[in-house]
């Protein structure tokens, strides 16, 4: 036996969340956000699952051309755009379309040599304060991008800063629109959030990322609740128990201390794995049908978790860290983060499996 810890990666969930996000924007195309590969699930895995998506949005240059190698024949768009020269060219020779946010971008664009032709999204800065041109500058530079022989089709693109929260998207449509007024062009807002709150957001092209891996954007409302379902379970077993007397303390520095008898079993699962390391006493654990907690420091291959209630637990009994029955979500707020944070943190020595 390999040591236990495993991920596995539902594709059915994969689809079925996508269905999701088709059925909120039921009129817009899907770019399937597959940055980071894809939230840590695995790049190309993930796009054969999606590939009824009619786009796919990644950051990274070579997984825009590990999709195309793979065959993928739809959409590709870069979501920072393209870095240099050589992935300029190489990307217009694979009909690779790129986020323009700087002036920068449209230099470089002069100069790529016909008859080669590079889609665009022209970037708004409509609130986000990151990447994109100010409302005011767009109708410059979308005629400066109409005026470059390099330039294909131009879409309008913004991103929202708030869509997950009461600030909403509001004030960011209203910069956004003021920007767009008259300038005759598809445009792509909504995130997952948006796609699933605010269908005034939709229009050509949503980008559903974190939803398609089954996890909420909202941190109010479940991705049970919004009928998504998680794409990756992470599971190891319990390698080890440990009885404790009152005041024995649990791992490096004592975060842990008992009051009472307890058992706790050593789960072969630390942040070497991916598991937050700033997790504190009592981030949620599935044993079988029974939630439990953490106890003590998370370390670099172990974390440790009250067994004191389940006499049958022992060497070599399944837990799951997160994903079926304990929502990435979940351990996420416990350990104070988001689970795109977790998710994409999955360590390359994570076995990953596909149920069949
Ligand atoms: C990552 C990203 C998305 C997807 O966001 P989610 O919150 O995961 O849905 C959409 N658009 C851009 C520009 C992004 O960088």
């Amino acid at each position: 036996m390999p040591r236990p810890i495993t991920a596995t990666i539902d594709l059915a969930a994969l689809v079925h969340n996508l269905g999701v996000a088709r059925a909120h924007a039921r009129h817009a195309k899907v770019f399937a956000v597959i940055k980071a590969n894809a939230y840590g699930h695995g790049l190309l895995r993930v796009a054969q699952a999606l590939r009824a998506a009619d786009g796919f949005a990644v950051v990274e240059f070579d997984a825009a051309v590990r999709l195309r190698e793979a065959g993928f024949s739809q959409r590709i768009l870069l979501l920072e755009g393209f870095f240099d020269e050589r992935e300029m060219v190489e990307g217009a020779a694979r009909k690779i379309a790129t986020v323009v946010h700087r002036p920068g971008q449209i230099a470089m664009l002069g100069g790529l040599p016909p008859p080669s032709r590079l889609d665009v999204l022209l970037k708004i800065n409509s609130g986000m304060n990151r990447l994109g041109f100010a409302p005011g500058d767009a109708g410059k530079v979308y005629a400066a991008l109409q005026d470059c022989p390099a330039v294909g089709k131009i879409t309008l693109m913004t991103h929202f800063a708030d869509a997950d929260d009461a600030r909403g998207v509001d004030w960011q449509m209203q910069a956004f629109e003021h920007a767009a007024a008259g300038i005759a062009a598809p445009r792509s807002l909504a995130n997952s959030a948006a796609t699933l709150r605010y269908p005034q957001t939709h229009f050509d092209w949503v980008r559903p990322g974190i939803m398609l891996y089954g996890s909420s954007p909202f941190a109010e409302v479940s991705a049970a609740a919004l009928g998504l379902r998680p794409a990756m379970t992470l599971r190891s077993e319990i390698i080890g128990c440990c009885d404790l007397k009152p005041g024995d303390t649990v791992g490096y520095g004592g975060m842990f201390c008992a009051e009472r008898p307890m058992r706790i079993g050593i789960v072969a699962c630390g942040y070497a794995d991916g598991y937050p390391r700033h997790a504190p006493n009592g981030t949620p654990v599935r044993v079988g049908d029974v939630m439990t907690g953490t106890v003590g420091r998370v370390s670099m291959d172990k974390l440790c978790i009250d067994i004191t209630a389940m006499p049958e637990a022992g060497v070599g009994t399944p837990v799951v860290l997160w994903g079926e029955g304990n929502p990435v979500d979940d351990v996420a707020q416990a350990a104070g983060t988001v689970s795109y944070e977790l998710l994409c943190a999955l360590a390359a020595r994570v076995r990953v499996v596909e149920p069949d």
